[in-house]
């Protein structure tokens, strides 16, 4: 139709006829994908509602979770200042990424002076969990030696399992106890040791908070203060 025409008209194309979109998660604004799109699949997400995008590799159109289910449901669209790239603002279902992941960016690199929280953690909407979850995602890019959480993420993913198994062990045996002060030090392993794993495994503490509230049919804001 005539809309998109004029919209089409003022995207800047690269040589092969394709623009960058960013997907963003229009409730919690996490970057979740970036994927190409040519006018086709501009046209046809405009006018369904649903993400289409350009493959590259395989050189077809492709509606985002057909194969999947993990569909995009567009909230809003939008062309930056110099209409080279496209922001796509979407409700996810399920995960964005073909890995399994909610978001692709589960790949943090090490930046030296970067702050705690720089690997995509939110410390500040989950309080002292979030701030756990940055220290984490340091010790995972920068690897310092003689920390713990180093030592952990370099003995790889079966020593991290061990050590959740044994913490999770250790909760029962405490709880056992008359005192809460034993199974407040074995809830505290288990708890940090669980967000090494998270971290290992590139699920953010976003993603579990999602899914606690969604099991409760509330919407995701800020529960865990
Ligand atoms: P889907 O669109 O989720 O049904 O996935 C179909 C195929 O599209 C996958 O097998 C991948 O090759 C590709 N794909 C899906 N999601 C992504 C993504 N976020 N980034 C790159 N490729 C993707
Ligand atoms: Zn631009
Ligand atoms: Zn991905
Ligand atoms: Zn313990």
């Amino acid at each position: 139709n005539r809309h998109s025409g004029e919209l089409i008209a003022k995207v800047k194309w690269d040589g092969a006829g394709l623009v960058p979109a960013i997907v963003q998660d229009a409730q919690s604004k996490e970057v979740l994908m970036m994927a190409y799109m040519n006018e086709e699949s501009l046209r046809l997400s405009i006018e369904s509602g649903v993400t289409w995008f350009w493959s590259r590799s395989r050189s077809e159109l492709w509606n985002k979770g057909a194969t999947s289910g993990n569909t995009q449901r567009i909230v809003s669209m939008a062309y930056d200042c110099d209409g080279d790239t496209l922001l796509v603002k979407v409700e996810q279902k399920g995960a964005a990424c073909h890995t399994g992941r909610y978001s692709c960016f589960f790949n943090p690199i090490g930046v030296s002076g970067a702050a705690a929280d720089a690997s995509g953690a939110a410390p500040d909407r989950f309080g002292t969990l979030g701030r756990l979850e940055g220290v984490i995602a340091q010790r995972y890019a920068e690897r310092p030696e003689g920390s713990y959480t180093t030592y952990l993420f370099e003995k790889g993913v079966d020593k991290i399992l061990k050590k959740v198994g044994e913490e999770a062990s250790e909760v029962i045996i405490a709880a056992k106890n008359k005192d809460n002060d034993e199974l407040r030090s074995e809830a505290s392993d288990l708890i940090f040791h669980l967000m090494v794993l998270l971290r290992e495994r590139g699920l953010p503490l976003d993603d579990v908070i999602r899914e606690i509230d969604g099991r409760h049919g509330k919407p995701t804001t800020n529960k865990m203060r």
